[in-house]
């Protein structure tokens, strides 16, 4: 027999499905709206100019060399990384007590996190994490993979298209205390809907009361409002508040850097010596899964961190992305009420954050403009507002029109 014969075939992802067959389309006003990477008015992959800059700088920079980095990262990278999403004035950076690792991005840096939970976090009951329903879809497979199952809590609300606040406080309340819950730090995906300031407040206090766990994921940073600090409010207000917390960081989205693989597991425990130590098998672990961090996106984004005209002008550059963003909400939004009074409430559009919309729609109306007008999205009815420009989202907005009519 065959050595392989009892490996089943598994399905392709249905990102990269989808956008196989957008590929495949030959109809000349295709729509790709399931793609997750910003693309700017022409439908193009945007190099910021402050990546382009720093390129440059590494390319004449006669010293450097291809040598391995620390286990952790990059020393600069690292340090940098965990002001960008604790705050320059983090008392757990002061206090010694912010662990920083840097990671083959933001999913290397939720495995890693999940990693380490499974190996060394207090279960007292057995290994679960509980994720908002919905999620992103690599969420369960990164925590399957790690021995932790996961268990889904109430977040979207579909009869408002927002979020379901009662369920989920009603199951952070009803977990066993010291659960473990993940949260998105801002511009949640695939919904778009994120908790207000006073409902992060409210978690917060629920999961100190509890004792439960937050295991932050924030792929978005400054994506989604077009500031950094703001859409970090919700990690600095939990680390204010002492919640037992970790945080996992990407650079992919907002510094356009998705194939160097750039990121960063932040753990704060709540002193200095226990800090030393969760640093201490994080390298240990970090060494047997990848032995060192690669070098490149690291240098980049030291780079934009720790010089400050660069620093500025990331800032500037990451603005230009989530105001695009925001203007096609806004438009899309315009258009189905005001031009074509497309019927149903549409709010939602304005009202979600980032680069994800849940529409609304059902999966057979979603399956309709794939069908018939070659506008590609995921069946939930998500769409990618990256994926909108001022010369589509015409034929978007009237073909959505006629599949709610
Ligand atoms: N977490 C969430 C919620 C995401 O949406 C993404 C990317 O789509 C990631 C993590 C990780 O992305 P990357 O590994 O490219 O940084």
């Amino acid at each position: 027999a065959e050595i392989w014969q009892d490996v089943p075939l598994a399905p392709p992802d249905s990102i990269f499905k989808l956008t196989a067959a957008y590929k495949a389309d030959t109809f000349p006003q295709k729509v790709n709206l399931g793609v997750g990477a910003y693309r700017d008015d022409d439908n193009k992959p945007w190099v910021l100019p402050v990546i382009k800059k720093a390129t440059q700088i590494l390319l004449n920079d006669p010293d450097l060399d291809h040598e391995y980095l620390p286990i952790t990262g990059l020393p600069e990278f690292t340090a940098g990384a965990a002001k960008l999403i604790l705050g320059a004035g983090s008392p757990a950076i002061a206090e010694g007590r912010a662990v920083s690792v840097q990671t083959i991005s933001g999913t290397g840096a939720n495995h890693l996190g999940a990693l380490f939970l499974s190996r060394f976090y207090h279960w007292d009951t057995p290994k679960q994490i509980y994720l908002s329903n919905p999620t992103w879809a690599n969420h369960h497979a990164i925590f399957k993979n790690v021995g932790i199952q996961p268990v889904d809590y109430p977040y979207y609300d579909p009869a408002t298209i927002g979020l379901d606040f009662d369920g989920f406080i009603g199951t952070l309340q009803s977990a066993a205390p010291r659960s473990v819950f993940l949260l998105h730090a801002c511009a949640h995906n695939p919904t778009g809907v994120d908790p207000t300031r006073d409902q992060w407040k409210h978690i917060a206090e629920v999961i100190i009361a509890k004792n439960h766990y937050a295991f932050f994921d924030c792929a978005y940073q400054g994506f989604a409002s077009g500031d950094l600090n703001n859409d970090a409010w919700a990690v600095r207000h939990f680390v204010e508040k002492g919640v037992p917390m970790l945080v996992c960081q990407s650079f992919a989205k907002n510094a356009g850097l998705y194939g160097e693989r750039i990121g960063a597991l932040h753990i704060v425990p709540p002193t200095k010596d226990a800090a030393d130590r969760v640093k201490s098998q994080l390298s240990v672990l970090q060494r047997s899964e990848i032995s060192n961090p690669p070098s490149h996106g690291a240098r980049l984004v030291s780079l934009i961190l720790n010089e400050s005209v660069l620093f500025d002008e990331w800032n500037r550059d990451i603005k230009t992305m989530a105001e695009r963003i925001i203007s096609m909400r806004n438009e899309l939004y315009r258009l189905l009420t005001e031009e074509l009074k497309t019927p149903g409430s549409w709010i939602h559009i304005i009202n979600q954050i980032g680069m994800f919309s849940f529409t609304g729609i059902n999966p057979s109306q979603s399956q309709a403009l794939i069908d018939t007008f070659h506008i590609y999205l995921t069946a939930n009815g998500r769409i990618s507002m990256a994926g909108l420009n001022t010369h589509n989202i015409r034929y978007f907005a009237e073909s959505l029109d006629k599949v709610v009519r």
